[in-house]
């Protein structure tokens, strides 16, 4: 606190970030960062931009990285904004289209930085219960609001929103925009990309941070109709015109072009959730469905608090929140099979 700080400076609640520790050798399953590296083509590109050519300045507009977003969902250009990670986006969709008066929805356990932007931004806001199996209640949604937003698959739980269910729930606000953020799409679900011709409310964001291994690089998107995507420009270009530098714009591009890479990394990610999930069920642990590249677990008679401390001592560190709800669960990334394996190692040396 200072002198020089402006009262809403004062007034600001902070998201706090998942740890990144400056210890080696950690088995470091708390942020949700692909254990597998980023495309091998995608760094080859980013490291042929390492060169004479960053004295200019990138393309404003990112052009070539909208094109192979466009081309990989089936949309035109006109309908991808892009920015420096989703959180970026997210930033902006808040901004520019949340502020309307009335309330915010979003479920109560859910992404911890929706609040956050609803403090930077002064936007009001209702947490709406998820039901006892933490799942999205979509008949609680049809009511006046400003917006509503909600990742799907759901963070930290893990559970999947059913496409069905996404539409019903976009039907029922047809007045407001619906932001479905998919950071953890590509681990089981199936994109609302398929619906953005059919709902002109509809806004879907996207991070390159998860399935395509690249949290270092900071870019994520939104797709939508182009009157959406207007806004978000207008706001970026009164913001900050150039988001994206050149290494980011070549290596998202291509991560986005090498589908095959994307894919068996995926497929890897899966099946060791599947592995994992059993492992923890044989343990004792409750472990709610997940779609993404985590899984979201609870034990009936252990401390969520002294598991974590006790993992953390040997060496794996795992998410715990203390959100009353929530505090007896565990967030746990999904890693390599050898980081898998020391997560059972450690929670079996009790
Ligand atoms: C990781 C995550 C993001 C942020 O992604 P970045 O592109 O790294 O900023 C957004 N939403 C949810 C739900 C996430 O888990």
């Amino acid at each position: 606190m200072s002198k020089f700080w402006s009262p809403f400076v004062k007034e600001l609640v902070p998201y706090v970030p998942g740890e990144q520790p400056k210890i080696a050798n950690l088995v470091k399953l708390n942020t949700n960062e692909n254990p597998y590296g980023p495309s091998p083509k995608a760094i080859a590109a980013m490291q042929a931009e390492l060169g004479d050519s960053l004295r200019l300045y990138p393309d404003p507009n990112s052009d070539r990285l909208k094109q192979a977003v466009a081309e990989h969902y089936g949309v035109t250009t006109a309908q991808v904004f892009v920015g420096n990670g989703s959180d970026e986006v997210l930033a902006h969709i808040f901004h520019g289209l949340f502020q309307h008066g009335r309330p915010l929805l979003f479920p109560d356990v859910t992404y911890s930085f929706y609040p956050v932007y609803c403090g930077l931004y002064g936007i009001p806001f209702e947490a709406l219960p998820l039901d006892e199996q933490f799942q999205i209640r979509v008949e609680d949604y049809a009511r006046p609001n400003a917006g509503i937003i909600f990742p799907n698959p759901n963070a930290p739980t893990g559970c999947l929103l059913a496409l069905e269910a996404v539409e019903r729930l976009l039907q029922g606000s047809p007045d407001s925009v619906v932001v479905v953020d998919e950071a953890y799409i590509d681990f089981g679900g199936q994109s609302a990309i398929a619906l953005v011709d059919r709902y002109p409310n509809l806004l879907v964001t996207q991070t390159l941070s998860k399935s395509r291994s690249l949290a270092g690089l900071r870019v994520g998107l939104a797709v939508g109709h182009p009157d959406l995507i207007e806004a978000l420009e207008r706001i970026k270009n009164s913001f900050n015109s150039y988001p994206l530098d050149r290494m980011a714009i070549a290596g998202a591009a291509v991560a986005f072009e090498d589908k095959p890479y994307f894919e068996e990394t995926c497929r890897k990610v899966i099946d060791s959730r599947e592995w994992v999930v059993s492992e923890l069920a044989k343990r004792g642990f409750e472990v709610l469905p997940s779609a993404a590249n985590f899984v979201f677990a609870r034990h009936p008679d252990k401390d969520a608090a002294g598991i974590a401390a006790g993992l953390r001592e040997k060496g794996v560190i795992v998410r715990h929140f203390k959100q009353a709800r929530i505090a007896q669960f565990l967030r746990i990334t999904i890693g390599t099979p050898e980081q898998n394996q020391a997560l059972l190692d450690a929670l079996d040396a009790g």
